[in-house]
């Protein structure tokens, strides 16, 4: 899993490539998670799949052309005190980043996590949060 990363582009430059053409200077590969678009600009959640210094000049070229790039560390939050260890997530959870522990507690491993947000739309106690 690579460096997660919210970007938000203003409306003005939205219409530019810019998140192709940085991928194209930098030969880095960029996985994107989620994005939304409104009428003043739009956000992408997405992964860096690079090393620390092609990561950071991928970072260093979308700013300069004038987006916003935010490093996420999770955004998913667990409550363990609130699961019933009922394993919809563990079923639900395409990259097996929620597995059962030997004594049926569940575990996040938050490295693997793609954030489709599976687990938060189904828990059926609210355990699992999306801290956006
Ligand atoms: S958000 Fe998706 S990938 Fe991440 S832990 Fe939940 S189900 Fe798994
Ligand atoms: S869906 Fe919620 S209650 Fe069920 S195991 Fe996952 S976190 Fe726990």
């Amino acid at each position: 899993m690579g460096k997660r990363v919210l970007i938000t582009v203003p409306g003005n430059v939205t219409k530019d490539p810019i998140i192709a053409d940085t991928i194209l200077k930098t030969g880095v590969a960029f996985n994107i998670i989620s994005t939304e678009l409104t009428l003043g600009g739009g956000s992408i959640v997405g992964s860096i799949e690079a090393d620390e210094e092609k990561t950071g000049e991928f970072i260093r070229l979308l700013k300069r052309r004038g987006v916003a790039v935010k490093e996420l560390e999770s955004t998913i939050s667990f409550l363990p005190d609130k699961c019933v260890s009922c394993g919809l997530c563990v079923t639900l959870c395409k990259p097996e980043a929620i597995s059962f522990r030997k004594d049926w507690s569940v575990e996040f491993d938050f490295n693997k996590c793609i954030l489709c947000l599976e687990c938060v739309r189904n828990c059926p106690v609210k355990a699992v949060r999306y801290l956006g």
